[in-house]
């Protein structure tokens, strides 16, 4: 089983040709919402690439909170331990013009609530193959949910966003980081991928850097090195490419791939992702994925 400890929101995305200036009204062309937030999409894109997967985090008492569980649920997430906490869940409010830019508020919502895992919480860590955690929660919550995993000696895969400085505190506690080329930019200080893998491996055991449709840098503290290209398709939406990587990844590695086989696993994955539409829906079954891969 894989443990997901992280954030759940309702993605609010209106469609405009051009986004509204300050006091400005402006007729949308449609509007849709999406169940979102890093840590929902990487226990879908999980569950989808194979494996059980529990899901740890908030929502809330609101209509949102119903249907992001549902999501979940439907997904074939386990959502016994997701809590629901009085007021509004998190919501991503996302205003996308004609150019495909857009622009993002997000609101924690119940998100902003989870604190570090209580003893249930803990258990489901302990009893997990791999936890995956990312930055939309409060960083105690995840830093507690790291130390939890590191003491019942489970792995512990962090993707940094949003980037921001990671006290040594939390990333003594992970194995794994998995930051996009921007991200680890911002963790480490270095513009060069090359130099902000090394500079991660003196903090973490083992790193990957995602390079978008350039593909992905490994590198561990044993030495091992490895640049993986990206499987050549038509981009269609590259939302969330980097949340079915990270699901992708850690099923591969829960499953005991090394580490060129597990790269070669998630890049297929995220690669069949942007071939498609949306977040959570765009996300490759294990049976599309083998089929990449064979
Ligand atoms: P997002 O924020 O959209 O979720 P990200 O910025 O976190 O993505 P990226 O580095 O863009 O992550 O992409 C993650 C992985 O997805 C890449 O390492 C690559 O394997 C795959 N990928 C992304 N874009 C493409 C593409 N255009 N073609 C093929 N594979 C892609």
């Amino acid at each position: 089983m894989i443990s997901v400890f992280g954030s759940a929101n309702m993605d609010l995305v209106a469609y405009v040709a051009q986004a509204p200036r300050r006091g400005e009204t402006v007729t949308g062309r449609a509007f849709r919402t999406i169940p979102g937030g890093k840590g929902a999409n990487q226990a879908i894109a999980a569950a989808r690439a194979g494996a059980e997967v529990t899901f740890l985090g908030a929502v809330g008492d609101d209509g949102f909170g119903a249907e992001i569980r549902d999501t979940l649920a439907v997904a074939g997430v386990n959502v016994e331990h997701l809590r629901k906490v009085r007021g509004p869940s998190g919501i991503a409010h996302i205003v996308v013009d004609d150019t495909g830019g857009n622009s993002i508020i997000v609101v924690p919502g119940a998100n902003g609530t989870v604190t570090a895992p209580d003893a249930a919480e803990r258990a489901v860590i302990a009893g997990s193959r791999a936890v995956l955690l990312q930055l939309e929660l409060p960083l105690e919550a995840v830093t507690g949910a790291a130390r939890a995993a590191k003491e019942a000696g489970v792995p512990a895969i962090l993707t940094p966003a949003p980037a921001r400085e990671l006290p040594d505190e939390l990333l003594d506690a992970v194995t794994l980081v998995i930051p996009n080329e921007h991200e680890a930019a911002a963790v480490t200080g270095e513009s060069e991928p090359e130099a902000a893998l090394e500079a991660l491996l003196d903090r973490v055991p083992e790193a990957v850097i995602t390079l978008g449709s350039e593909g992905a840098l490994y590198g561990s503290r044993s030495g091992e090195r490895l640049r993986v290209a990206a499987v050549r398709v038509e981009a269609v939406d590259t939302t969330a490419a980097g949340d079915t990587f990270a699901g992708a990844l850690a099923v591969a590695r829960s499953e005991g791939l090394a580490a060129a086989e597990a790269l070669r696993f998630a890049s297929a994955a995220a690669a069949l992702s942007v071939r498609r539409q949306g977040a959570s829906t765009s996300m490759p079954t294990r049976a599309e994925i083998d089929a990449a891969l064979s």
